[in-house]
């Protein structure tokens, strides 16, 4: 049994379901440029149409403050229509009159998507009254947008205490690969956390390395580490201030007795540039007129030893400056590396946030990982260990 009630156990035939998505797409020149997050939800979508059930879907888009058409959701619908290839009815208001009627006329199967639901101030306020509004929209509640359940707004959170509540099928997998991820893991569990700055990612290191057999760190931040640990680091991106930061995560690690695996050479340079000369260093020799821009090839095979070892590894952020060549080598030499042990069915790899998306498919090889979650706030909220109000409302 799940920790949460799923589709499987929703009785939706001829009734009106309330289904939170995200639709939050990036549109330039009202054209949408990846339509990932309209992909995901075709499959919880279709089954409740199959079923029978009259879908009224809710999403946000933008950040408007109160209504504001430049952020309408009328196009991203008339897109959903085109990917589900069949009718999207749309309604230019979220709550009340106009809503209702669009709501009445749905028959069994109907798909309508009403307008932004943060043109409404009682949206992110989770304002009961609010809520009360788009209840009555519904009789039953779905969310499948894990990408907002970080939030309790009216949509995300407030909704599930007045109607029955089911995680869609998007939102299962998630939860599901989260699960295997970091809350009942086989062991040893090994996370990798790159990126540029320590000061973003603290409670994220704080609650792994309690959790954590062994800890990768690499990228920008690994530098403030080193650096706290007295070594020359020239000019390499830091955040000198944090090295009593960096110190109490260590002492932290070597209490829960995780291992904390620093790189053992970089690839340094003079300049911040792509194809930027270049050499690899040991870091007893970082020389102090340049900069560490990606691990070395040391270190890679060091990282690579530790995904041997692990039966599943936990991903955040890159190793290096992997948006310019030839410092995304160490990145992607590590993901390829997880990927093949995933192909081989020795490593359960779970990956997110935002720039780890990107460097997974600069490595060419996101679809080998287990999971990998397109959730920037919400799986880092996750990283952390912070309750997530709107998975917690699905909880049976
Ligand atoms: P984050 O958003 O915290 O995951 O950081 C990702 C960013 O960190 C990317 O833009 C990388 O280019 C940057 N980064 C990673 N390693 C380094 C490094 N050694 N020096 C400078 N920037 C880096």
């Amino acid at each position: 049994m799940k920790a949460f009630r799923t589709l499987d156990q929703a009785d939706v035939k001829g009734k009106r379901v309330l289904v939170r998505v995200d639709l939050n797409v990036p549109m330039e020149n009202g054209r949408i440029t990846d339509a990932t997050r309209i992909e995901r939800i075709l499959p919880t979508l279709r089954e409740l149409s199959d079923k029978g059930g009259k879908l009224v879907i809710l999403a946000h888009f933008g950040r408007p403050k109160g209504r504001d058409l430049k952020d309408t959701l009328r196009p991203v619908a008339e897109a959903l229509g085109q990917h589900l290839k069949k009718p999207v009815a749309f309604a230019d208001e979220t709550i009340g009159p106009v809503a209702e009627a669009a709501v009445a006329a749905l028959k069994d199967g109907d798909i309508l998507v009403l307008e932004n639901t943060r043109f409404h101030a009682g949206e992110e306020k989770n304002d009961p009254a609010f809520v009360k509004e788009l209840a009555k929209l519904g009789d039953l509640y779905v969310n499948d947008a894990f990408s907002t359940a970080h939030r309790a707004h009216a949509s995300t959170e407030g909704l599930a205490h007045l109607l029955p509540a089911f995680a869609g099928r998007t939102m299962e997998a998630e939860l599901d690969a989260l699960t295997k991820g970091l809350e009942a893991p086989t062991r040893p569990l090994v996370a990798i956390v790159g990126g540029a700055k320590v000061s973003s990612k603290i409670d994220l290191l704080e609650n792994l390395v309690k959790k954590v057999d062994a800890l990768v760190i690499g990228g920008g931040m690994a530098n403030t580490f080193l650096h706290a640990m007295g070594m020359g680091i020239g000019k390499s991106l830091a955040e000198k201030d944090l090295a009593p930061t960096a110190l109490r995560i260590l002492a932290q690690a070597r209490e829960s007795n995780c291992a904390i695996i620093l790189p053992v050479d970089g690839i340094c340079a003079y300049e911040f540039k792509a194809g930027a000369a270049n050499h690899a260093y040991g870091m007893d020799a970082i020389p102090d007129d340049q900069m560490i821009l990606d691990v070395g090839p040391q270190s890679v095979e060091r990282i690579n030893a530790a995904i041997n070892d692990a039966a599943t590894l936990v991903w955040n952020g890159p190793l290096g400056a992997f948006e310019i060549a030839p410092f995304d080598q160490g990145t992607v030499a590590a993901a390829r590396h997880a990927a093949a042990r995933t192909k081989a069915g020795k490593l359960v790899s779970v990956a997110g946030g935002g720039d780890t998306v990107s460097a997974l498919n600069h490595a060419g090889v996101a679809d080998e990982f287990t999971y990998v979650s397109t959730a920037g706030g919400a799986f880092l909220e996750w990283l952390e260990g912070k309750p997530l109000p709107g998975v917690d409302a699905l909880k049976a």
